[in-house]
């Protein structure tokens, strides 16, 4: 006991004590209790008739009350099941996970059997399964496969308001595919009040509302806007432990670095504190976090003490934590921004909209009235926020979506039945993207080429260097860096003992750069057995690398299902690194002695990101992974090539100039929007060649 009180928990903390920290007792009430108390449940039979009797259902309801885990399963007791599965999808993987694992729990078997999901590269689902939670991006994929996905009997459009790009398609993917299957039930789910837009554009189908049990949320606005609010929330979060009633407080942050520095700060801060104060437990909550520590959020808060969650917009709306009565609103959310100009998607910390704050100030009123402290001021709420978030298919880059739309037999990219379209020059970057990949041919229809992109689940970049690793004998090596590309960072660096993790780090260095550093890691690792005390040892994180390899086993899973062999190279650095620039040709940079160095397509500004193998070193031309943006413009992942490899390898973007250097051919794009500028005056050649040369 007085170890307990000595200690407040976080997870950072955990994770370096592990299993001597005991929890208080679960006090929550028995599964079936709970169940029934959700307001679903009420709605019961009321929504399973509106299934039976419509083809599209909208339902709206408060996070919280029971959609996602309950709906699902009123269907398969309805006998939904038995005719086929019943699908959810989820925006977030984690979600999908989290809630499959719950439901599972109330169903009363394991993930995997009745109910399981599937997440890319990864499939917990049997024969058996009758309840299935996905990704939008998992469904979106069985449909290339399987247009009118026969194998299911309903599927539910889930937290639709989020509004991304793969549930967007799956918007007019599911609409047409219903016209075939007048058995296929189609509900889409969302937790604000945009029923009206959907249920329009699913042929004004009925919209069902679950009334909520919520309660009055007062909203404090700040008197004047606040120059750092992360001081601010934290000052937030301590007056309210120390002069407010009983009630867990909800803090949303921007992303991991900054939930964590949050945690660690306010864990100094209460420490000094001391005794005066009661107990505080710090939890972080974020996508990236190991899932064990994630559920930790889900237990209910021991008496007398309080619970503070710093989450990122994850808990907006896909995950639902009892007991909040306070939430914090800085007003920031990190967005993913695709720059067509640039080449380059942006991380943006950007203002929330109307409708998310209004959200977040909801988490606040469900178990009771609750306040909501929002740190900007009502002026800026009114006057500067948007009404309504952009949907992610305005801003993202679509080159992976229009690949499989292609793929899918869809040509007519401008008669397609978008709920909102992508501005145009997101459209085009993408179409010139497959181009120059070679993935679309002159008319804009697929190559062979591009259809056998379309087979593997990653952006058009990556499966590109894929199939070219077939030829060039050296697909072994090319799906392990790719594998270690699509995971996270596998380098783990503590705070207080950087330098000499940075130490083991540099030993894996390969001097030619990343992707063969990341092959090198790898390697080692396996040689190693894949052992926990290897990773350690060298600052590697085991989860992460685990995860690799799961990721290479689904690759090669579908290398077999193709007849594509695998073959190894024995670590060829020119052959590996060739076979890279058919994927990457398009990012590449030289170097230019004022500045670092110089992207070749758009000439912007770049430098080595610091964590670069590469990072101080002096390669003439080097190809990168992606751009990111913090307080310059980065290269990550980083490899050095050979200038006239890029001529070589891609003589359709290339050519050499008179001095040694390269400059960017004048690509022939005309063919290639013939079609669609005969079609539509707006998609003129001239208002093409007009962007591509601001
Ligand atoms: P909705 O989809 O309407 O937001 P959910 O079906 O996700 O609601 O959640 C309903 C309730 O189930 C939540 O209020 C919460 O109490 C409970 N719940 C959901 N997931 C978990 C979990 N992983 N652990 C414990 N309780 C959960
Ligand atoms: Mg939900």
């Amino acid at each position: 006991e007085t170890l307990r009180k000595q200690l407040i928990i976080t997870a950072w903390e955990r994770n370096r004590m592990r299993e001597r920290i005991t929890y208080g007792k679960r006090t929550s009430l028995p599964m079936t209790t709970q169940r029934k108390s959700l307001p679903v449940y009420k709605m019961r039979d009321q929504l399973l008739e509106a299934v039976r009797a419509n083809q599209f259902l909208v339902i709206v309801g408060e996070t919280g009350s029971g959609k996602t885990t309950q709906i699902t399963q009123y269907l398969n007791e309805d006998g939904f099941g038995t005719r086929g599965i019943i699908g959810c999808t989820q925006p977030r993987r984690v979600a999908a996970v989290s809630v499959a694992k719950r439901v599972a729990e109330e169903f009363g078997c394991k993930v995997g059997e009745e109910v399981g999901y599937t997440i890319r590269f990864e499939d917990q689902t049997s024969k058996r399964t009758q309840i299935k939670y996905m990704t939008d991006g998992m469904l979106q994929r069985e449909c290339l496969l399987d247009p009118i996905i026969s194998k299911y009997s309903v599927i539910m459009l889930d937290e639709a308001h989020e509004r991304t790009v793969a549930t967007d398609i799956l918007f007019a993917l599911l609409k047409k595919a219903a016209i075939e299957r007048p058995d296929l039930k189609v509900i889409v789910t969302s937790a604000t009040l945009d029923s009206a837009k959907f249920s329009a554009y699913f042929n004004n189908c009925p919209v069902i509302n679950i009334p909520g049990k919520t309660f009055p949320v007062e909203v404090l606005y700040s008197q004047s806007p606040q120059m750092d609010y992360i001081e601010a929330a934290l000052d937030a979060v301590v007056q309210i432990h120390i002069n407010e009633g009983a009630g867990d407080i909800l803090v949303f942050l921007t992303g991991q670095e900054e939930i964590d520095s949050c945690c660690e700060i306010l864990y100094e801060r209460v420490k000094t504190l001391g005794d005066t104060i009661g107990e505080l437990l710090i939890l972080p909550v974020y996508s990236a976090l190991p899932s064990e520590v994630q559920s930790k959020i889900f237990e209910p808060t021991p008496e007398g003490s309080r619970k503070v969650v710093f989450a990122t917009n994850i808990a907006e709306t896909s995950i639902t934590i009892d007991g909040i009565y306070y939430v914090i609103d800085p007003g920031f959310a990190k967005i993913n921004t695709y720059n067509p100009r640039a080449g380059m998607e942006q991380l943006v910390v950007t203002p929330i909209s109307q409708a998310q704050a209004n959200q977040r100030k909801g988490r606040a009123g469900r178990t009771g009235p609750g306040k909501c402290y929002r740190l900007y001021t009502e002026s800026a709420f009114y006057n500067e926020m948007l009404q309504n978030s952009i949907p992610e298919i305005q801003r993202q880059n679509l080159s992976n979506t229009i690949l499989m739309l292609k793929a899918m037999g869809i040509n007519d990219l401008m008669n397609f039945d978008f709920m909102d379209p992508p501005p145009k020059n997101l459209m085009m970057h993408a179409l010139e993207e497959l181009f120059n990949l070679e993935a679309l041919d002159n008319d804009g229809f697929l190559t062979k080429l591009g259809k056998r992109m379309s087979q593997f689940p990653m952006d058009p970049t990556l499966s590109r260097a894929l199939i070219s690793s077939v030829t060039n004998k050296c697909s072994d090596e090319i799906v392990t860096i790719i594998s270690m590309l699509s995971v996270q960072n596998v380098f783990s660096r503590p705070k207080e003992k950087q330098q000499e993790a940075d130490q083991r780090k540099a030993r894996f260095h390969h001097p030619y750069g990343d992707h063969l550093t990341l092959l090198n890691v790898y390697t080692r690792w396996e040689q190693n057995r894949c052992s926990d005390d290897f990773c350690t040892q060298n600052f590697l994180h085991a989860r992460h690398l685990k995860r690799a390899k799961d990721v290479k086993n689904q690759i090669s899973m579908i290398f077999r299902q193709l007849g594509l062999p695998l073959t190894s190279c024995h670590g060829d650095p020119d052959l590996i690194r060739k076979t890279l620039v058919t994927g990457f040709f398009m990012n590449a940079s030289k170097r230019d002695s004022q500045v670092g160095y110089k992207t070749i397509l758009g000439g912007t500004v770049v430098g080595i990101h610091p964590s670069s193998s590469l990072y101080g070193k002096e390669y003439e031309y080097v190809i990168y992974h992606s751009l990111v943006l913090t307080s310059r413009e980065y290269m990550s992942q980083v490899t050095s090539i050979e200038a006239k490899w890029l001529v070589e390898l891609a003589p359709h973007f290339y050519k050499p100039t008179d001095s040694d250097s390269l400059s960017r051919k004048r690509v022939k794009i005309t063919p290639l929007y013939n079609k669609f500028s005969k079609d539509q005056n707006s998609w003129r050649l001239s208002s093409i060649r007009q962007s591509r040369e601001r």
